[in-house]
Formats: C-alpha cells, structure tokens, sequence
C-alpha cells in the first residue's frame, strides 16, 4: 500500500461509509475502510437502498453478494426473534376476560394479544429478555 493509498483510506475512514466507499476498498484492498463499510451498509442501509445506489453495480459481484447475504442473515435473525416473541405474548395473553380460550372472532381477543405483542417489542428494546 502506498502511502497516497494510505492517505486515501484514513481520510474515507473519516468520513460516513457509503456503498461508493466500498469501490476503492475493493480495487486497493484498503483492509481497515472494508469493516466500517460493510458494517455501515449492513445494518444501516436498507437492502433496496443499497441496490438502487448509483456505485451498487460498480462493486464486484463477491461484495454485492457479501452484503446482500450478511443483510439476509441479519433480516433472518430479526424474524427469529419477532417470532419468539409473538409466541411469547400469545402464551401470556391467549385470550380477552370474556373467553376461556383466545376467539378468532373476537376483537377484544385480538386487541389482548397485540398489547401483549407491543409490551414485549418494548421490553425487548429495552434490554429485556423475551
Ligand atoms: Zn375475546
């Protein structure tokens, strides 16, 4: 690495990531620079974002999909816990006082079970475990 390179890369790191950051990093392999962009897209960028991104098809194919896969398994995370915790407000509240069991029909059943669902996303937010 040069020290222009190195000059590059220490004033991009200074600055907020963006998919056109991710450009240099792959042609002058800037190893320090790569970490912070990929964090930054990954999980402050939404994924359709980051495709309609003027600099998004001059990536190579190896750093789109690197992205693209990280958000997935991210997303997919995300949707694990979600799940954990709806059925987790469901088992605390199945049902509205005028049931005995949680009615599809039932408005008051459905209202229930979405404060429950709204309490845990807060306590989870919070720090709570599900
Ligand atoms: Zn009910």
């Amino acid at each position: 690495m040069t020290a222009l390179t190195r000059q590059c890369e220490k004033f991009l790191l200074s600055n907020t990531p963006r998919v056109r950051s991710l450009v240099p990093v792959e042609r002058y392999q800037l190893i320090t620079l790569k970490p912070k962009c990929l964090q930054y897209i990954k999980t402050k960028m939404q994924a359709t974002v980051f495709k309609a991104d003027p600099d998004y098809n001059n990536l190579t194919m190896e750093a789109q999909n690197e992205v693209l896969m990280a958000k997935a398994v991210n997303y997919e995370a995300a949707m694990y816990r979600l799940k954990q915790i709806m059925m987790s407000s469901y088992s605390l509240y199945q049902h509205c006082t005028k049931h005995q069991s949680f009615k599809h029909e039932c408005v008051t059943c459905y209202s229930q079970f979405c404060s429950g669902v709204y309490e845990k996303l807060n306590g989870v937010m919070k720090g709570e475990s599900i």
